[in-house]
């Protein structure tokens, strides 16, 4: 019987388990590891500061999600050694695998910013963390008017659309609370537009404008001066503010460099289509853990699991794997006052407008704001705990890009 080991029973690592459990049946035994007991609905970090959902809605068991059969290991994984296929755990034990699936995520790595740890949870803060989140719930809900700059470090972060939600529901926040008039919303982006791919990147640019939100572009941080409360930036440009919620460069676990195995960002380079890792053919990579050009998202390490499952069994009895992950992203972008936007993307296809998952009845619209998008958004949290995660098939939404419905303009 072989032996596959999953490392991060996050979104990736757990939707992996419960796909190779159903393809590969008794064949295959699956042991995964995980240093934290808690799986995290990530995209309701988003929401908590606004008040929008409770801490206690975001996180459930990990073991509860896993497949029956499945060995967990409840420890911190300290090191990969890929020539002996051997990881060391905390506390010393040891693990073999025959195969080795990555799963192991980013975070935010505040100290990669000179200055922000002085004002770190003061009122500097994230909300790509569970206790960032909450702790953001209180500073949003105490602010009564200011300066408040949403800041991103340097690409890329996970969910590269969060930044954009977290503008325009602020806006809708304060709006509702009377305090707009009396908070300036600012964005510090070190890209050059709003967003990484043209289309989109004019359409959120116009909706920034229109609600007064103004962006602060190509701007690279050298520092943060927290007892002067501004951002400094390499080229002289400093930006103010009284509330401060940045994402932190976003890097791969400490593992993956202490075990020699990443790029600088700790990311692990792997086939673009495949998900077999760059340097060890039997080793797999999924989820926010790659080096992949695509977006780093629950969506993504949904449609990946796919093609990663496939290509562990064709590994396993000497088949040649398949280029099958195609870089597809889907996501719901809040633009507060109950309405949210959807794109649909891949590798070779930037976001466009078009309607969803079908042609012309939809009944989602692409990159238009509409009250159906946002209710779906809502929905997804459902379709999360009680679908994806546990590998079962979402109908109508294909694992490759489907171009139907989607206006493509005349010159691409
Ligand atoms: C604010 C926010 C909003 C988001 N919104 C959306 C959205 O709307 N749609 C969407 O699709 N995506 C969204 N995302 C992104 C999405 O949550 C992530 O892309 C997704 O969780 C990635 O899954 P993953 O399994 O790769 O990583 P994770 O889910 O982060 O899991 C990684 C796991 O690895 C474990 N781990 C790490 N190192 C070790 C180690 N050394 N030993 C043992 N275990 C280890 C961790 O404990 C963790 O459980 C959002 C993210 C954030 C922060």
């Amino acid at each position: 019987m072989k032996k596959v080991v999953i490392i991060g029973a996050g979104t990736a690592g757990t939707i992996t388990a419960n796909l190779l459990a159903k393809r590969a049946g008794k064949d295959v035994a699956i042991t995964v590891v995980d240093a934290d007991p808690w799986h995290y609905y990530q995209p309701g970090f988003l929401f908590i500061p606004f008040g929008m959902y409770t801490k206690e809605q975001v996180r459930r068991e990990k073991k509860k999600y896993l497949p029956r059969g499945t060995e967990f290991i409840l420890k911190k994984a300290d090191h990969i050694d890929t020539a002996q296929k051997k990881i060391t755990l905390a506390g010393g034990d040891t693990l073999s695998y025959d195969y080795l699936v990555i799963a192991t995520g980013c975070d935010i790595v505040p100290e990669e910013i000179p200055g922000m740890s002085d004002g770190w949870r003061k009122n500097i803060f994230d909300y790509y963390t569970y206790e960032g989140s909450c702790a953001l719930f209180d500073a949003m809900h105490n602010f009564t008017g200011g300066k408040l700059v949403v800041h991103v470090n340097e690409m890329p972060v996970k969910c590269p659309v969060a930044p954009l939600e977290f503008l325009f529901l602020a806006d809708w926040f304060f709006t509702k609370r009377k305090t707009r008039t009396a908070t300036s919303i600012t964005f510090v982006t070190p890209l050059p537009g709003a967003f990484t791919k043209p289309v989109a990147a004019k359409k959120f640019g116009t909706m920034l404008a229109s609600r007064n939100i103004s962006m602060v572009s190509d701007f690279g941080t050298e520092r943060i001066d927290a007892a002067a409360k501004k951002i400094v930036g390499y080229d002289g440009r400093e930006v103010s503010y009284d509330l401060l919620v940045s994402i932190p460069t976003n890097m791969g676990s400490p593992l993956i460099e202490d075990s020699g195995l990443g790029d600088e960002f700790r990311f692990v380079p792997a086939d673009n289509n495949t998900l077999q890792s760059k340097a060890h053919e039997d080793v797999f990579v999924i989820g926010d853990a790659t080096n992949l050009p695509s977006s780093k998202a629950g969506a993504v390490a949904h449609f990946e699991a796919e093609t990663l499952v496939e290509n562990l069994l064709c590994r396993m009895s000497g088949k040649p794997l398949h280029k099958g992950f195609d870089g597809h992203s889907n996501c719901f972008i809040e633009t507060g006052f109950n309405k949210a936007i959807l794109i649909d993307f891949n590798y070779a296809q930037e976001p466009v407008e078009g309607r969803f998952p079908f042609p012309v009845i939809g009944p989602l619209s692409l990159l238009r704001e509409s009250v159906i998008n946002h209710l779906s958004k809502l929905a997804f949290e459902w379709i999360y705990w009680n679908m994806l995660l546990k590998a079962i098939p979402i109908p109508f939404i294909p694992t490759n890009m489907s171009l139907l419905g989607k206006k493509i303009p005349k010159q691409q």
